[in-house]
């Protein structure tokens, strides 16, 4: 199963895609973890993709779909994949699919999850996660719950770079829910719900 997770920073992509990965053994591709783990190795990939992130801009569509695309070649791909955060312009959902059909692909769901403007800053600006083992948790987490470990402040999650966050999303990436309606591939889940909840409903969808 191929399956692209859209929907606002803070909507819980990260965490259902976690959940999905889990249960039908398909590989994780999350640009946004490769990108800050380049930018934690300080790579080439990494220093030029900083300020972008930093800013919360969009780190150019050349990297970002030249990174999904070596990725797609990786074998473990081909059981299944997410992508998490990506495509997250008109230019890089057309370039997947053209890449998809080249590999003899292609996606078979693109769930939207929705959450309200208020909600994803509120949840942002609590946002903590653990340093070792990536677990996502809020303010209230000293520690993770998982494995111990300190739990750390995202350097993109500060007000400012959250609102901007939120104006890329609704120019850039928010038209790419009617492009995968279009396609007859969206499905939408209220992200509103905890967490657990979003799941069942998401593989609700998923077993039509
Ligand atoms: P969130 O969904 O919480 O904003 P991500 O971890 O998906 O966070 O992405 C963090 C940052 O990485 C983005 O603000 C952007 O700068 C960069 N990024 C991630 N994915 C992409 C992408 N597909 N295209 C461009 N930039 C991206
Ligand atoms: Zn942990």
């Amino acid at each position: 199963m191929n399956i692209v997770l859209l929907g606002a920073p803070g909507a819980g992509k990260g965490t259902q895609a976690e959940k999905l990965v889990d249960v039908h053994d398909i590989a994780h591709i999350s640009t946004g973890n490769i990108l800050r783990a380049a930018v934690k190795a300080e790579t080439p990939l990494g220093l030029e993709a900083k300020s972008y992130m930093d800013a919360g801009e969009l780190v150019p569509d050349s990297v970002v779909i030249g990174l999904v695309k070596e990725r797609l070649e990786e074998e473990d791909t081909e059981k299944g994949f997410i992508l998490d955060g990506f495509p997250r312009t008109a230019t890089q959902a057309v370039a997947l699919a053209s890449e998809l059909d080249k590999l003899g692909r292609g996606i078979d769901f693109a769930i939207a999850v929705k959450v309200s403007h208020d909600v994803i800053v509120e949840r942002l600006s609590s946002r903590r996660l653990c340093r070792a083992c990536g677990y996502i948790g809020n303010a209230l987490d000293k520690n993770c719950p998982i494995c111990g470990d300190v739990m750390y402040q995202r350097d993109d999650d500060t007000p400012e770079t959250i609102r901007n966050r939120l104006e890329v999303y609704e120019k850039s990436t928010a038209p790419l829910i009617d492009y995968y309606r279009g396609a007859d591939l969206l499905v939408e889940v209220d992200g509103e719900k905890d967490p657990d909840e979003v799941f069942i409903q998401i593989q609700k969808m998923l077993a039509h």
